[in-house]
Order: C-alpha cells, then sequence, then structure tokens
C-alpha cells in the first residue's frame, strides 16, 4: 500500500512530507509536491511528529540461559537477594541462575559470599552473575561441581578468602560457571528470541548485531527470525568459527568473530595503564599471537574482528598487536572503548577501526570515578573526542548489560547520565547521538532518501522541541522494517485502518 505521511518533521532532511511503497521510500519533500506523485494512497497527518532512519543496536546479546533466570537487578541489600533466592527455591527450580546483582547497590557495600547464600540455596546449584557478566558468585554446591569438572582450568579465576574459595569466580571462571546451568529446551529459546525481536521491532530497532554466538544458537535465531522483520547479523564465538570453517558452514548472518581483550570496570578486571584506586591493574586476555590468529580466523570467515576491550591498557595493546601486523580499517571492531586518554584516541585514530559503544553506561556506572579516579575518569566514555578525532561510532545497549530502548541510551550520550560533572564536554548532540543508532558495522546505513528501502520510525513527538534528556521518554508510534510494517503504536492504529 502506498503510504503519504503529512505534517512531519525529516531527520537530516527538507521537507514535511513522506511517501512510502512498495517497500522504498518514494519520495520525500514539501506536501503539494508530494502529494500529486501519492494519489489514492492513504494520507496521515502526523500532527508535527519526526521520522527518524530506522535504528540499530551493533552489540546485544541473547542471553539464551536468561529463559528461566532469576532478575536480580534492582536487589537493594544481601537480604533482599536471599529472599530472591528463597522464592526461586519453593518454585522448585532444580538450578538457581540469576543475574545482574550489584553490591553497590546494597546496603552492606560489599559482594556476598557462598556463605551468606548457601543456607537458603541448599543442595540446589546456583550461580548468580553481577551486572557486568564478568564476576559471578556461586553456592557451595554449584563451586563444587565446578571445582569438579573444570578445577585445573579455572585456579586462576576464583577468589580466595583465608584460603579457601569464597564462591566468587572472575572472567574463565564465569564462562565455565555458565556451561553448568542445564540448558532451555529449543521451543523455549526461540519464543524467547520471538519476543525479544518484537521488543526491539517496538522500539524503532530494525537492525542488531550479536555478540559471542555459538553455532547451535546461530541455527536456532535463523529458525526463529524466519519471516520477521528484525535483521540480526551475528559475531560469532572463536569456537564456533574454528567449527564453521573447519566443516564450511558458512551462513550470510555470520559478520565477524568477538574476542576478549580484558573485562570490565565493575569486575576491576578492564586492563588499565595505571592500577586501580585499590590496586591491581585488571586482566589481559589477549597477546599478540592470539590477536593475530583470531584475525586470521575472523578473514577466514570474511568477516570483521571484534574485540572487547575497555581498558586503557587493553586498548593500547590492541592498537599496537593491529599496528605490527598491518591491520586497520573496518576489518576491525573495537567494543566499548570505554577509556581513551588523548594519545590512546590517536592511535585509534591512525587505526580507524568502527568503534562499538554503549552510552548507558554513563547511568549505570556512576561509581567509575571512585574506581579509577576523576582525572581518568574524564576519560571515559569520551565520545566527543573520538568523533572529533575522526573515528566512527556506532551505538549500541550491550544488552542484557543495559536496557534494550535506544531512546534512553541517547539521551544518556547527550546529558552525560551520572558522569556529567567529570565529563560535560564529551557530550553529543542530540543529532550526533541518534545518528549512531542510524548505522552499524554489519549492515551499514538506515537513510531517508528518495529510492531507498523504507527502514524508518514515526516517533510521538517533535524531535527539535525536545531538550537532549528528554529523549529517553519517545517512542515510536510507527515502525517500518525492509518495507513492512513491523510495529504500530496505540494511538496511530485508528489512523491506519
Ligand atoms: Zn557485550
Amino acid at each position: 500500500m502506498r503510504l503519504l505521511l503529512t505534517n512531519v518533521e525529516v531527520f537530516g532532511e527538507e521537507g514535511d512530507s513522506i511517501l512510502v511503497g512498495k517497500g522504498k521510500i518514494l519520495s520525500i519533500g514539501y506536501e503539494d509536491r508530494v502529494r500529486k506523485e501519492g494519489l489514492g494512497g492513504k494520507t496521515i497527518d502526523l500532527g508535527g511528529s519526526t521520522v527518524i532512519p530506522s535504528l540499530h543496536d551493533s552489540h546485544a546479546h541473547i542471553p539464551v540461559l536468561a529463559v528461566n533466570s532469576v532478575e536480580l537487578k534492582g536487589v537493594t541489600s544481601l537480604e533482599g537477594l536471599r529472599v530472591k533466592l528463597v522464592r526461586a527455591v519453593r518454585s522448585g527450580n532444580k538450578f538457581i541462575y540469576g543475574r545482574g546483582w550489584d553490591e553497590r547497590a546494597f546496603r552492606e557495600r560489599r559482594r556476598p559470599t557462598r556463605w551468606d547464600i548457601d543456607d537458603v540455596t541448599g543442595d540446589i546449584p546456583t550461580v548468580l552473575v553481577r551486572v557486568c557478566g564478568h564476576v559471578a558468585l556461586l553456592n557451595t554446591k554449584a563451586l563444587n561441581q565446578l571445582l569438579n569438572t573444570y578445577g585445573d582450568r579455572i585456579r586462576d579465576f576464583i577468589e580466595l578468602e583465608d584460603g579457601k574459595p569464597n564462591g566468587l569466580v572472575y572472567e574463565d571462571g564465569v564462562d565455565y560457571a555458565l556451561k553448568l546451568i542445564p540448558k532451555p529446551s529449543e521451543t523455549e529459546i526461540e519464543d524467547f528470541i520471538r519476543k525479544y525481536a518484537a521488543e526491539y521491532l517496538s522500539y524503532g530497532v530494525t537492525h542488531i548485531n550479536v555478540m559471542s554466538v555459538d553455532y547451535e544458537l546461530l541455527r536456532i535465531l535463523k529458525k526463529a527470525l524466519n519471516g520477521i522483520p528484525l535483521n540480526a547479523g551475528v559475531y560469532v564465538t572463536p569456537e564456533a568459527a574454528e567449527l564453521i570453517a573447519d566443516k564450511g558452514l558458512m551462513d550470510p548472518m555470520i559478520c565477524g568473530v568477538k574476542v576478549f581483550a580484558d573485562g570490565s570496570f565493575g569486575g576491576r578486571t578492564a586492563f588499565l595503564r595505571e592500577p586501580y584506586k585499590e590496586g591491581g591493574r585488571g586482566v589481559q586476555l589477549l597477546n599478540l599471537s592470539s590477536f593475530k590468529n583470531y584475525f586470521e580466523l575472523a578473514s577466514s570467515l570474511g568477516g570483521q574482528l571484534a574485540v572487547h576491550a575497555i581498558g586503557d591498557g587493553a586498548i593500547e595493546n590492541v592498537v599496537s598487536y593491529s599496528r605490527s601486523l598491518g591491520i586497520n580499517g573496518h576489518r576491525l571492531r573495537i567494543e566499548h572503548a570505554s577509556l581513551t586518554q588523548p594519545d590512546i584516541i590517536e592511535g585509534l585514530a591512525s587505526l580507524n577501526p568502527h568503534v562499538v559503544v554503549q552510552p548507558h553506561f554513563l547511568v549505570s556506572d556512576w561509581w567509575l570515578a571512585d574506581v579509577i579516579g576523576p582525572e581518568r575518569a574524564r576519560w571515559g566514555y569520551a565520545f566527543r573526542s573520538l568523533t572529533e578525532a575522526g573515528l566512527s561510532l556506532y551505538g549500541s545497549s550491550d544488552f542484557p548489560v543495559e536496557p534494550k530502548d535506544p531512546y534512553l541510551s541517547i539521551s544518556a550520550a547527550v546529558s552525560r547520565g551520572m558522569l556529567q560533572k567529570y565529563s560535560y564536554s564529551e557530550a553529543l548532540t542530540k543529532e550526533q547521538a541518534f545518528s549512531m543508532y542510524f548505522r552499524d558495522p554489519c549492515f551499514g546505513v538506515s537513510m531517508l532518501k528518495g529510492g531507498r528501502r523504507a527502514d524508518l520510525v514515526v516517533l510521538n513527538n517533535s524531535l527539535s522541541a525536545l531538550h537532549g534528556y528528554d529523549v529517553s521518554a519517545v517512542k515510536p508510534l510507527l515502525v517500518v522494517s525492509s518495507g513492512r510494517i513491523a510495529y504500530i503504536g496505540n494511538d496511530i492504529l485508528s489512523k491506519l485502518f
């Protein structure tokens, strides 16, 4: 059907009307002219709302295990944590998997240990992953399973208290702990993915890059999204990449391989040039030779290498490895790039990789200055300096670490969230912040131009009338993805039919 949208602001373009038909944007301009081309179509007066290109989330996860998990975000005390666990035990779970605890939100301001939860979880193995995903708490039952199964591989990743493991594990320890959790059924995962896709489309997100996907998830994802207008590109794990390369299982959904150079600030595992305020420099998970191997693996699949690098030390290393191997440009993605002093920005700019950032960390990492000091916090999430150095930034959520809602994230990039006082000079304009979400490294750019495929979002508000921080309340009225209506808000339903 032909659809003529009038009385709109067209993001970045001249005109007040857009004509859509045959899956394409047919025309953009002022109503008199566009109307002549739109004869016979349906006209909707949108009362001054803004139309934007559809949005992309360049780094998200599909937390398969979350299908049956206990939500621990928002828990404010150790007692609150125990109450959640008591409920999980009562509901008959054979294994308890929880996600999202943050000791900084606890009244007690300390990390829980297995001795805090053993009496309520008893014989039910329990794995509780911290909000950052790089630290987990295991009860004694799960810890014993972990040590019996993977003991020698995780020796360096368990925390000791008076010489005894206290149940906290890091990095590889978390990966192996997650392997203990029984997988949900394929049908459960498919249902989960379809709900996940519907939620993304309701935000006007039509393209996502899914990170750290294994071969099994790739297969299910493909099946679950069949017929759904959410475009998903995947970055597989190195193990999956080897399997795919060996067995010739190439798939058009594959955009590259994702690896880790370090951990997170929350876990004190992001690798820093200078120590954390409480000591330690974090962990290094790559060296020149593993970086080279991963890059070759990604290239053998015709994809990019996406490197998780948060600390300045980790980013500096990736820059130096890339230089010595002659790798540059968009064959490389840097995920997060959280701490970038001017010399690191210069190094990055000389490589010019895709830089994939998560503005909502500005809200969640409100404690950053406590951990690395205010001088370094100044260079946390330095979006403006990175942009001015000529780097292309790509916006993303890192869901489930941060919410899927892109408007919350865009608003944080403009307001600087909780880190305003350290780095307000790094604030982006509303236009810059939105632009980071109109593109992704895998699919390219959504654009409002005559002749382009219709990937667009009608918002419930006029963007030019809103202050940056008000963007968080924006909602889509109508979402068109690949020329198909992918979401219709209640406010517009009656006007359409
Ligand atoms: Zn991630």
